[in-house]
């Protein structure tokens, strides 16, 4: 005869970590959607909805908590369970933020590059970080050393795109369409997002198709990205020498969760570009953005622009992914700037925004 296990299949432990991460969320306020309107395009509403407002300051914590939710109801993590990511950084900073809050030991894998700040960040929530000098060399890393402490690599770049919830639950999307319901415009002609993980326009895309809008989704690739390529060529074995230089997007290879048949579009984006709009739009908005941010807004403008050229009106929302605090000592750093060569070439991309934005230029 079979014995029957009384006893529920799932700890108490397992509840009480769902439990406290739900807690966490109903303590949670949604994030702005700020506008912003330019003279040159008197047609056209641009929008951002402004992720860096997260407790743990970036979209990521959207994807952290999913990944947390997703691991713990897959019985992935259990009491005690030491937690590895692969990041670039941001991740690694909400999910250290997740790993306090179960208690749980967390430690990062991240290029040697990432920012002073995000470092900081980690360990502020009591998570360890650990250097790799190739940035492909992250997902190996992590996986020895999750084999090596009995515990569970989290693996944002495969679960990022079916962790989170596509067809509501207040995703980003879901957050965003609500937000715009006012508007002069309020279904966007297009929403522009970075691709990292690839989750962020994985669940745009979904969910605009699930509802039936007609927004088409662009993704803006920095350089020393193989996103672009492989959206054009489908061509999975691409890989890229160097890393990108935006932290949070672009990647030197095809990662899983970046779903190509989603995205509509795709705008190539020179960092020198990145950076020039990065600082153009946080004199705009009055607050620091970050790098992506940057590359964000380069790309609505080139819409912008092709939208003005065809005489059509309506609206372009894109993300604040974090804010520029995170990147006091490299990107706003003109000395950094210098030593990568850029000083130059964002002096000028920033001219030419100035005129497009109708903006000053950079004051130094
Ligand atoms: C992760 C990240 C992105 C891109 O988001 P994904 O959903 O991972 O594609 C953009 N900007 C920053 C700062 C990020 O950390």
């Amino acid at each position: 005869m079979h014995t029957i296990n009384t006893h529920s299949l799932h700890s108490s432990w397992i509840s009480g970590a769902v439990a406290k991460i739900e807690a966490d969320y109903l303590r949670s306020a949604d994030t702005h959607l700020i506008p912003l309107k330019l003279p040159l395009f008197p047609d056209i509403d641009f929008y951002f909805k402004d992720e860096s407002t997260h407790p743990s300051g970036s979209l990521k914590h959207r994807l952290a908590r999913s990944l947390f939710l997703y691991a713990l109801c897959n019985g992935w993590i259990q009491e005690g369970t030491t937690i590895v990511e692969a990041s670039s950084g941001s991740t690694a900073v909400s999910e250290a933020y997740f790993a306090r809050l179960l208690g749980l030991p967390f430690f990062a894998v991240m290029p040697k590059s990432t920012s002073q700040d995000k470092i900081q960040a980690i360990e502020f929530y009591f998570g360890k970080c650990h250097f790799v000098n190739h940035p492909a060399d992250v997902y190996e890393v992590s996986r020895k050393l999750a084999a090596a402490s009995d515990g569970h690599f989290m693996d944002q770049f495969t679960y990022a795109e079916r962790a989170t919830d596509w067809r509501g639950n207040n995703n980003i999307a879901e957050s965003i369409f609500r937000q715009m319901q006012r508007e002069v415009h309020p279904v966007p002609a297009w929403i522009v997002t970075g691709a990292g993980t690839g989750g962020t326009s994985a669940t745009l895309g979904r969910f605009v198709r699930y509802e039936r809008y007609e927004s088409r989704i662009c993704v803006v690739d920095p350089e020393n990205s193989v996103f672009y390529e492989y959206w054009k060529n489908n061509d999975v074995s691409l890989c890229s020498e160097h890393g990108s230089r935006i932290e949070g997007i672009g990647r030197p290879r095809v990662e899983p969760s970046f779903i190509r048949t989603i995205v509509d579009h795709m705008i190539r984006v020179p960092d020198a570009g990145s950076f020039a709009a990065m600082h153009i739009l946080s004199k705009l908005l009055h607050r620091k953005v970050g790098g992506s941010t940057g590359t964000n807004f380069w790309g609505a403008l080139q819409l912008a622009e092709n939208m003005k050229s065809l005489g059509q009106s309506g609206s372009i929302v894109t993300l604040i992914c974090d804010s520029g605090e995170r990147y006091q000592d490299t990107y706003y750093n003109d000395s950094w700037l210098e030593e990568k060569g850029l000083l130059a070439s964002v002096g000028r991309e920033m001219t030419d925004l100035s005129v497009l934005t109708g903006s000053p230029g950079k004051t130094v």
